[in-house]
């Protein structure tokens, strides 16, 4: 519904079933960050409406249909998901765009991919199966249940919003598990979409997906918090995370956090030189750098360090500026003030600690085929990883470029650093890509590619960057929890005071 005259797409937000507004009437703008305009206006819901969420939630979870569907019958709405999210793939990516500024060519990507994690873990739905045990005690009959968490917290950035969300809801799904969601303040609108072209089609019970818009103090807060809520799966920066850790932990909810990251991609002398450069350009510039596995430390050997920099400035200054709408850009807008301003800072401490900043170095005006949010592709040389450039998330296209000798001071360098999410290795040796592979402290390490992703690899971090896995089949055990049953078909008795134990 249009806003007046200033013609704003008004959402509501969706709640057991029902679209509904925030019970206070507020709202707040979402942002174009290509054009800088307002072009839509989220529910800006509190702790009522995540009360609401939670408790249809919860009754979905506790009594209703949802909680009755056999396995084989939840694995056919993960179907049914998948299938119209191939059918709305491009209208999603499109939302995406005008929240978020992100290539159109990126998010597309994304939301082509995505029924794929629908499809994978509606297979695994009547595949999760307990376990008969044989203890030490031949009168009982012993067995395992795997049993579904319940009610299920999402947190999601702004940077991926329906993919990261999508990480979460269809384990959770398989797992028999509901979901109350809460998106970025910057970006709810591809949620909301989603929910109206997707979920609310899917015919599935109300309250198993629920979302609640809103700012992460006054909506998130509350979900963490709820004492309905039995896990908490977050996506986030490090700070954020650790709070939610902490407030999660006073009521003993699970938490699986998917955090921030400063992530080393190390080029060796015996790489491939331009699928090195290549790779190089994909780990920082890509999604403007605006990415949790960034790999924002390049560590080039220094035998190659000066043509390699060279080669990669030059393929670096070609980078097409302009409209995230259109598929032939290739960096687009920063996605908000708070985080156009943090790069910007970062890039003034950077010259501030005496990195030498060989392109880029400031925001990029419209000649430049920039505007209102840009901040050109940077690249640091000279960088030294214990400065602030080198250990801290800027989470923009800003590019440290650190030399290093050998593959031991590789490694070193590279663990030199309290995150741990992804890392990058460019070599044609197969012993050193597995022997450093091996080394280093990271969720994830690509050898000879970067940034690739998958539903059937397990994806997180180490160290700061976050504890637990999202993806792959053991993603499913964070929805689950053990059940151990006795049958004692023996006789009964023995003395009561003392603990039944086989000894
Ligand atoms: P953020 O931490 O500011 O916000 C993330 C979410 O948390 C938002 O929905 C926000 O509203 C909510 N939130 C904020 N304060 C909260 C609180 N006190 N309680 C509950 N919720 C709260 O992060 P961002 O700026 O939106 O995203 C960028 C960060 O996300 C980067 O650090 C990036 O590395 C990280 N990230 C990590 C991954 C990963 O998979 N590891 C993926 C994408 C982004």
């Amino acid at each position: 519904m249009p806003d007046g005259a200033r013609n704003l797409q008004k959402y509501e937000t969706y709640i057991d079933g029902k679209w509904t507004a925030a019970r206070s009437g507020k709202t707040f703008e979402t942002y174009n960050p290509y054009t800088g305009e307002a072009w839509a206006l989220i529910p800006d819901c509190a702790k009522e409406e995540v009360d609401l969420a939670v408790e249809a939630a919860a009754r979905a979870f506790e009594s209703g249909p949802w909680s009755k569907m056999t396995a084989t019958a939840r694995g056919k709405a993960l179907r049914r998901i998948a299938g119209l999210i191939e059918r709305h793939a491009e209208h999603l990516a499109q939302i995406e765009v005008r929240d978020n500024g992100k290539l159109i060519s990126e998010m597309l990507a994304q939301t082509k991919y995505m029924p794929e994690w629908y499809y994978y873990y509606g297979g695994i739905a009547d595949k999760i199966h307990g376990q008969v045990v044989s203890v030490d005690r031949p009168e009982h009959f012993t067995y395992i249940l795997k049993e579904p968490v319940g009610v299920c917290g999402f947190i999601t950035p702004w940077n991926s919003p329906l993919m990261l969300a999508t990480w979460k809801l269809a384990p959770a799904l398989a797992a028999g598990c509901t979901a109350v969601i809460k998106p970025s303040e910057y970006t709810s609108a591809s949620l909301l979409e989603f929910m109206r072209l997707v979920i609310a089609e899917a015919d599935l019970p109300p309250g198993v997906v629920n979302v609640v818009t809103g700012t992460g103090v006054n909506a998130g807060e509350p979900l963490v918090t709820h004492p309905k809520v039995a896990k908490i799966a977050f996506t986030g920066g490090t700070l954020t995370g650790a709070r939610v850790s902490e407030l999660a932990a006073k009521s003993f909810k699970k938490v699986s956090l998917e955090l921030g990251g400063k992530s080393p991609n190390i080029v060796f002398d015996d790489c491939n030189l331009e699928d090195a450069v290549s790779g190089a350009i994909s780990g920082i510039f890509a999604a403007t750098g605006q990415t949790c596995i960034a790999g924002s430390r390049l560590l080039v050997q220094e035998t190659i360090h000066d043509v390699f920099v060279e080669k990669l400035v030059a393929m670096a200054r070609q980078a097409r500026l302009g409209d995230p709408s259109k598929f032939e850009t290739q960096v687009g807008p920063v996605t908000t003030p708070p985080q156009y301003k943090k790069i910007l800072s970062y890039i003034d401490i950077a010259k501030g600690e005496g990195a030498n900043c060989v392109l880029g170095g400031g925001p990029a005006g419209k000649e430049e085929g920039g505007g209102t949010y840009f901040v050109k592709p940077t690249i640091f040389t000279g960088v030294d990883n214990k400065m602030r450039i080198a250990q801290e998330e800027v989470f923009g296209p800003v590019l440290s470029v650190i030399k290093f000798k050998d593959e031991e001071e590789a490694v070193r360098i590279a663990n030199d650093i309290a995150y741990g999410l992804g890392a990058g290795i460019w070599t044609q040796s197969v012993k050193r890509a597995h022997g450093v592979a091996a080394r280093i402290r990271a969720g994830t390490v690509w050898v000879n590619t970067y940034r690739a992703v998958s539903f059937l690899m397990p994806f997180g971090g180490y160290k700061a960057s976050g504890l637990g896995r999202e993806n792959g089949a053991e993603a499913i055990e964070s929805y689950l929890q053990s059940k151990s049953v006795w049958i004692n078909n023996g006789p009964g008795g023995g003395n009561p005071f003392v603990m039944k134990t086989s000894g």
